[in-house]
């Protein structure tokens, strides 16, 4: 039997008040399996992050529930709860230049969370449990006396990384983790995540754009236009039988490694006008088992026709 770990219902997400309200997510709708990685992909400002940010606590929430372990975590939570929540749910962010503390030592950084939550049992622990992260991440014990400055932006990266899962998540948002990496280090990063996860039983939400990342990478997969998930399928499904025409235009869109076959390709161009949704309001749907399309009455009985 598979777990939810996290269920997503409905969720609103605005920033701004009245005439500046600004609605950034709407009527999202997925949930995330218990040691699966899921991916939330779309174009640049579809709302990814901000979904990502939402479940994290750091954007509020204006519709909806955000559900971890069966209880509700947006909105005011006493601060034990909040408390367990910022342990369980770690995130690795974007942009690692910005999200390490420069003036503390790698030791510190990786520490930090260690301490706030009393999780080791005296100082030889700690050292260890820090050790055997930096390890983890491809960097070596003789970094943790540095400073983040003296790092590239990848190693940088593995020190976010090592930060995050030396507090032993449940769930790790990973925001773009490698697009700030070398190539040659990026596949050698997620199979060091893949192999993180299965050892601590982790679950993985990744917010990427690179489809290729995401193909190799997630067990599931959510497509995100304009703040509006409009497809959620198995990996293999979605790019075998992609329903919803952004989901489509996004597939037709990714480069293919053979030359003569990349110049055949055809692009499908989306245009979002094409929805009527005045009268015939859309909803998401599930379409066949575990496949979840939006869209009206009249649109989803055109996708079966053409899909089942
Ligand atoms: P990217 O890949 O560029 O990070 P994204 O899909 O993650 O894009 P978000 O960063 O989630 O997109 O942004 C979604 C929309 O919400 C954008 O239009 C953005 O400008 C807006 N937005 C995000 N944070 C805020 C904020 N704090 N205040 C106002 N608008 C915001």
């Amino acid at each position: 039997m598979t777990e939810k770990l996290v269920e997503i219902k409905d969720l609103e997400i605005s920033f701004g008040e009245g005439k500046k309200k600004f609605v950034a997510v709407k009527n999202a709708n997925f949930f995330i399996n218990k040691g699966e990685t899921f991916s939330l992909v779309g174009e640049s400002g579809s709302g990814k992050t901000t979904i990502g940010r939402a479940i994290i606590g750091l954007n509020e929430t204006s519709k909806g529930d955000i559900v971890f372990n069966g209880d509700k975590i947006n909105g005011k939570l006493p601060a034990d709860k909040r408390r367990e929540v910022i342990r369980k749910i770690q995130m690795i962010f974007q942009d690692p230049a910005a999200s390490l503390n420069d003036r503390a030592t790698v030791d510190y950084i990786i520490s930090e969370g260690l301490y706030n939550f009393n999780l080791f049992e005296n100082e030889e622990d700690r050292k260890n449990k820090v050790r055997e992260m930096i390890t983890a991440v491809g960097l070596l014990p003789e970094h943790l006396t540095r400073y983040p400055h003296e790092f590239s932006g990848g190693q940088r990266q593995r020190i976010g990384i090592a930060r995050a899962l030396v507090m032993h998540p449940e769930l790790v948002i990973a925001d773009e983790p490698i697009s700030a990496l070398d190539v040659s280090v990026r596949a050698q990063v997620l199979n060091l995540l893949k192999k993180l996860q299965n050892e601590l039983g982790l679950t993985y939400l990744f917010v990427a754009h690179d489809l290729s990342v995401v193909r190799f990478i997630s067990d599931r997969i959510a497509v995100i236009h304009k703040g509006v998930i409009v497809e959620v399928a198995e990996t293999e499904e979605l790019f075998n039988n992609p329903i919803h025409p952004y989901t489509q235009s996004l597939l037709s869109a990714v480069p293919i490694p053979d030359p003569i076959l990349e110049r055949q390709k055809e692009l499908i161009v989306y245009n979002p006008d094409t929805h009527d949704y005045s009268v015939d309001k859309p909803e998401m749907v599930e379409i066949k088992p575990g496949h979840y399309v939006w869209g009206n009455k009249a649109e989803i009985a055109d996708y079966r026709r053409k899909h089942l």
